[in-house]
């Protein structure tokens, strides 16, 4: 592979137990390398990649409980060995971070300083931070000679006024503790608000539009010229939309209801609301949405139970940014489950009904697997399929530093 001419970034995202990879340019787009190391820190951790945009999917086993820093030196040992035109083309390592508080709206290259803000945020992170930090420390050894830039999946948000950012609760929560709602998936719903007002034919900065990033993880977005005015998700990943397996929106008494009337721990409450509700938990069956829809076909009751709350809590946080934005001029759809529910989407408009929305049936059937488009009929109120694409949000962030 010619890489001789190429800048390019490798994007890392590490979560609880697995690193994403890749190495992309960030201008053109093209990916040179994708992979993915999962199970870490368990007995099966294992890491798999390809090269180029449709290579072989290679495979490995990583040794016993490898972590974070294991996988990266598999790749820079192993993956990458030999590739010396791929290694020569990096100028920079894009690091996605799920929280950085109020400290950053912007991506910012890492220091030492820069670390100890990351550590400081790891209570609003509790399962991402630690492994971001795991991720650069070691990144950084690896790959000295590079910039490392951290980019935030809360930074997007940082524009949204106090009445959308503050929780009504008492003023020391928010002062002292930093109590608000931070949000989350800031580089999709970014990314897939520019590609709108592009499609629209309109500036970004004069484009307002309702952005839904619907994967395991869900959030809705209200992004007003361009910047985000409110969004689902709070001060975790836990608050707004019923996703795979965490709750979303629930009457905060329930955690007392648990604790003193049925007896949980504080630990078993979170684990409830984290990991086995949503989906998984309405349905009793999965928490991934092809599962749901299958159900839903073959007329199992706790699927379609499963799939209208879904369609129906969505609907409705839709609805509520209208008051947000006054004028909204397209609905975007994006994430794994965004980009391919074909039924979701047509319910989400069906509901959506009395803002002018009118589904196109042959435009919701082409949109899926990658594919974007509109959806909506020529005189209805607009909604977009937009795949998303945070990897390459990441490497034009870090790129800016090379
Ligand atoms: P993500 O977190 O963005 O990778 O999205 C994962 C979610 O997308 C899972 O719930 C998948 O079931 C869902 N998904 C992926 N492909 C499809 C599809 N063809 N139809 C419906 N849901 C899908």
């Amino acid at each position: 592979m010619d890489t001789s001419k190429n800048q390019t970034v490798l994007v890392l995202n590490c979560g609880s137990s697995s690193l994403k990879f890749a190495i992309i340019n960030p201008e053109s787009g093209q990916q040179y390398l994708s992979g993915l190391a999962e199970a870490l820190t368990l007995p099966e951790a294992q890491i798999s990649w390809r090269f180029g945009e449709d290579g072989d999917k290679q495979k490995a086993a990583l040794p016993s409980g490898a972590d974070h820093t294991a996988a990266l030196t598999f790749l820079e040992e192993q993956v990458l060995h030999g590739q010396q035109g791929l290694l020569d083309s990096l100028v920079a390592v894009g690091h996605r971070v799920v929280n950085g508080g109020e400290y950053f709206s912007e991506p910012v290259l890492v220091n030492d300083e820069v670390e100890q803000i990351i550590e400081k945020c790891i209570p609003l992170a509790p399962l991402h931070n630690p492994a971001h930090l795991l991720g650069i420390r070691a990144a950084r050894r690896l790959f000295s000679s590079l910039p490392h830039v951290l980019v935030f999946d809360t930074a997007f948000h940082q524009t949204m006024p106090a009445a959308a950012f503050r929780y009504a609760l008492p003023d020391e929560l928010y002062h002292e503790h930093g109590v608000r709602r931070y949000g989350m998936h800031g580089t999709s719903h970014y990314y897939v608000a520019v590609k709108a007002a592009e499609w629209l034919g309109q500036p970004v900065e004069e484009t307002n539009v309702i952005t839904a990033h619907l994967g395991n993880g869900a959030s809705v977005c209200a992004v007003k010229n361009g910047k985000s005015v409110d969004t689902s998700m709070g001060m975790t990943p836990l608050e707004g939309l019923m996703m795979g397996t965490r709750c979303g929106n629930v009457d905060p008494s329930i955690v007392f209801f648990m604790v003193d009337e049925l007896g949980y721990t504080l630990d078993q409450v979170k684990d409830v609301l984290n990991k086995k509700s949503g989906l998984l938990g309405i349905s009793g069956k999965t928490s991934d949405f092809r599962g749901i829809t299958q159900g839903v076909e073959e007329g199992d009751e706790n699927a379609k139970l499963a799939f209208d709350m879904f369609c129906y809590r969505l609907a409705k946080f839709i609805a509520s940014y209208y008051v947000s934005l006054g004028r909204v001029d397209a609905l975007v759809f994006t994430g794994g489950i965004g980009e391919n529910s074909l039924m979701m989407r047509s319910r989400v408009l069906e509901l959506l009904a009395p803002f002018g929305f009118v589904e196109d049936v042959k435009g919701n059937e082409a949109a899926r697997f990658g594919n974007g488009g509109l959806i909506t009929v020529a005189d209805s109120a607009k909604a977009f399929v937009i795949p998303t694409n945070e990897e390459l949000v990441i490497a034009q962030g870090a790129a800016r530093f090379a």
